[in-house]
């Protein structure tokens, strides 16, 4: 039996929502690349999540949570398992507490960062302009610890609502969780040893936001706007800046001084724009990405003794290698993905390991 099908089996134990088998990943992706996973559902309330999860886990399925897809590179063999996508069904936004000044606003995991710059403005509340043009959900900015001009949205967070891989809710304060540059421990704010930060899932984020004036709030995010239109490339596929900026250095500015503007592998290329960006040209897979990604961690290592280490997760395995393809999960080459004993104990390739 094929492993979709299998996975389909066991899925129907326990599901019975929507469910796409043996889907393209590609268009649940901003880099349009990716094959398969053996199943897609969208969970549209906490206790179909709830059941999903632990179904999931009790079977030994594994899974892999998707936002918006802006900063993830899936491969070309696609996902073993289900890909979890939460979406507009995961979207609430709620006053839960007012002060004087400022409101906290409880919003769900698939809710759009910029539909949440939107709701801000219409509520005159300032703090999230910094996110606007962001093409992430409010999850996978808790989990990527988003940010931009300087500012991180840990910094807005009050709590979050987390799930772990038996289906439980937890709340944890900011105080509690484990954000970084761009990453935030989720697995670490539950106790886990380490490894698992993939088997949790943000369900939602109470963030504390200033009240404003909505005009001054509608020019910040015109500013943003106008900013990110003059400093990145528009209208193609990425996945926003691909490596992080290794201490006060910026990437772009090391893969630009490699002279690697324009560089190609098949369909990907460093944008001529913005050299932090690889950009999909068209018909591009995962492994030109990828391999695109190795070369230019080769050339900026020759050249300036820095490895730049990638700002994209990569889910899943390189079957073509056999290898694990690691992203910014924080534990090198561990996969990204939501079920125990599928550890990623290959070990990275020697460059792309930081
Ligand atoms: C044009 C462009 C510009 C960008 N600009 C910026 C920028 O300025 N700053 C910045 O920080 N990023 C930027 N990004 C990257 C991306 O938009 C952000 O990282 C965003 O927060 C990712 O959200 P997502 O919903 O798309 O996550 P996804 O890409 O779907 O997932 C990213 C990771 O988060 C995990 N995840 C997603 N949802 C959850 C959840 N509910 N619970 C647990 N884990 C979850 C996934 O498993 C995955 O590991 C940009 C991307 C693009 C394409």
């Amino acid at each position: 039996m094929s492993r979709d099908r299998r996975t389909a089996q066991k899925l129907a134990d326990f599901w019975k929502g929507e469910v796409l088998l043996d889907h393209p990943m590609s268009g649940f992706s901003t880099l349009r690349v990716g094959g398969p996973a053996d199943a897609v559902v969208f969970p549209k309330t906490r206790r179909e999540l709830s059941n999903l999860i632990s179904g999931l886990q009790l079977n030994f399925v594994p899974f892999w949570v998707i936002g918006r897809g802006s900063n993830i590179l899936i491969p070309d063999d696609g996902l073993p398992g289900v890909a979890i996508v939460l979406g507009p069904d995961f979207s609430g936004i709620e006053i839960v507490r007012s002060e004087r000044s400022c409101q906290y606003v409880r919003v769900e995991a698939g809710c759009s960062l910029s539909r949440l710059v939107g709701w801000c403005v219409e509520h005159c509340l300032t703090g999230l302009e910094f996110t606007g043009g962001i093409p992430g959900s409010v999850g996978g900015a808790v989990a990527t610890n988003a940010g931009a001009w300087g500012k991180e949205v840990q910094e807005l967070v009050s709590s979050v609502t987390l799930m772990d891989g038996r289906g439980e809710l937890f709340s944890r304060d900011r105080e509690e969780m484990f954000f970084s540059y761009r990453h935030c421990d989720l697995g670490r704010s539950l106790g886990y040893p380490g490894g698992e930060a993939a088997m949790v899932l943000v369900v939602d984020s109470v963030f504390r936001l200033e009240m404003g004036e909505r005009k001054k709030i509608e020019y910040m995010c015109r500013q943003v706007t106008r900013r990110r239109r003059e400093s990145q490339p528009q209208g193609c596929a990425s996945a926003g800046s691909f490596f992080k900026n290794p201490g006060d250095r910026a990437a772009g500015r090391l893969i630009e001084e490699a002279g690697l503007k324009g560089l190609s592998v098949g369909g990907a290329q460093v944008s001529t724009f913005h050299a932090n960006f690889i950009v999909n040209t068209g018909n591009a897979t995962a492994r030109d990405i990828f391999d695109l990604m190795r070369l230019i961690q080769e050339k900026v290592w020759n050249r300036s003794g820095i490895m730049l280490e990638p700002e994209v997760r990569i889910l899943g395995t390189d079957a073509s290698s056999g290898r694990a393809l690691s992203g910014n999960s924080g534990v090198s080459g561990k996969l990204q993905c939501g079920v125990p004993g599928i550890d990623g104990n290959n070990p990275l390739p020697e460059a792309a390991v930081n």
